[in-house]
């Protein structure tokens, strides 16, 4: 599956946030395969309107939603990449998920101590960076003596990896996180930086700004901030607050809204910060659709026809032929997918196809 993981420094909202995250999760999906992996692990479904549109039309028996993992990566402080407070295993776990979500303090609270004195998000944002980045220095620094060893054989694919590395650590060497300077960097050495060294300055990243309830539903001055900063490196910023979320837990759907618009929302932030994690990783949505079964089912954006239907079973990339295709947009405006067809609104596609966000796919292929 693809994951985001939640880091911060302590104190923040992390906790309270992925509690929130597992919790809802666990209370919605009670007709849904729910399992959290390891207790730092939760598996949430993916909030989609549409899918249940889809299966009230087509009167569907059964109705599976899409699923992505968040990771809680509690424990990042100042001087981590050091090994201060176990800060190295953290770093290791920010290595295996494909997004970053970083949660900022933009509340005020006397009780909750501050480890960095003040409220101040931009610092304790640059403060996680500096930890990522002097852990991909230390990174690029050991394969480059190795490679620079290497060097020595005048080989033209080592020559092109130390290439690769001296871009990476020039970036590096200025305290600068890579994905801030992909204009710099080049679609090639992101790619090995990506791909070949796992770097952890170089993944999408994204920022809650955890707010008290009292600045719901804007925010505060805090949370513009962070707003500009994120824009800095077009990153998503999610504001929202964490306790709220912990209190929306366990009430009923009717309390929900009252609580919920009584704060000037619509939804709860954590849908807002699985749906920007989602798009974040670069995943988008198609539908299967019939009696027996709705699903959504996640891509990513470029997919080809074939690869999706491969998804759904293998046999039907093996054996594909064509797909029938509508998107949902224009789906919603008719009564049924059968009705589609007779006005003859369903296209048929070839194995060359783009699948859309939204696409509701027939696949035929043979056996
Ligand atoms: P973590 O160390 O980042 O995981 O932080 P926690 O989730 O454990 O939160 C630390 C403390 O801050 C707890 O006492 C929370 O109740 C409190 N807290 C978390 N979010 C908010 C918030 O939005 N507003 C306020 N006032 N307190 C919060």
């Amino acid at each position: 599956g693809f994951s985001c993981g939640i880091v911060g420094l302590p104190n923040v909202g992390k906790s309270t946030l992925f509690n929130a995250l597992l919790q809802s999760a666990k209370a919605q999906s009670a007709n849904y395969p729910f399992c959290t992996i390891e207790p730092n692990v939760g598996v949430v479904e993916v909030p989609d309107q549409r899918l249940y549109h889809i299966a009230q039309k087509e009167r569907s028996k059964k109705i599976t939603p899409t699923f992505i993992e968040f990771w809680d990566i509690a424990g990042l402080v100042r001087n981590a990449s050091k090994g201060e407070g176990l800060g190295n295993q953290f770093l290791a776990n920010i290595r295996e998920v494909d997004a970053i979500v970083q949660v900022l303090r933009c509340f005020e609270d006397p009780d909750v101590v501050h480890v960095e004195g003040e409220v101040d998000p931009i610092r304790d944002a640059q403060i996680i960076d500096l930890e990522l980045i002097a852990k991909d220095l230390e990174t690029v620094e050991r394969r480059l003596e190795k490679v620079q060893k290497m060097a020595r054989l005048v080989d033209k694919k080592v020559k092109e990896e130390l290439e690769h590395l001296e871009k990476i650590k020039a970036v590096l060497d200025r305290m600068e996180p890579l994905r801030r300077h992909k204009e710099e960097l080049g679609e090639e050495t992101i790619e090995y930086a990506k791909k070949t060294l796992f770097l952890l300055s170089i993944k999408p990243i994204m920022y809650v700004a955890n707010v008290g309830e009292k600045d719901l539903p804007e925010g505060n001055e805090w949370s513009e901030k962070v707003k500009a900063y994120a824009e800095q490196e077009s990153a998503p910023v999610v504001v929202m607050c964490a306790k709220l979320e912990a209190d929306l837990i366990g009430l009923e759907s009717q309390e929900k809204l009252e609580l919920l618009k009584a704060y000037g929302l619509e939804e709860p932030g954590l849908n807002k910060l699985i749906r920007e994690g989602y798009r974040l990783l670069g995943l988008i949505t198609f539908f299967t659709a019939g009696e027996k079964e709705t699903r959504a089912w996640t891509i990513k954006k470029g997919t080809k026809a074939p690869q999706a239907a491969g998804k759904v079973h293998s046999d039907m990339e093996r054996g594909f032929i064509a797909a029938e295709v509508i998107n949902y947009e224009e789906y919603k405006n008719l009564p049924s997918l059968s009705k589609a067809k007779e006005l003859g609104l369903v296209r048929l596609e070839g194995k060359d196809y783009v699948v859309q966000d939204g696409d509701i796919m027939y696949f035929r292929f043979n056996v």
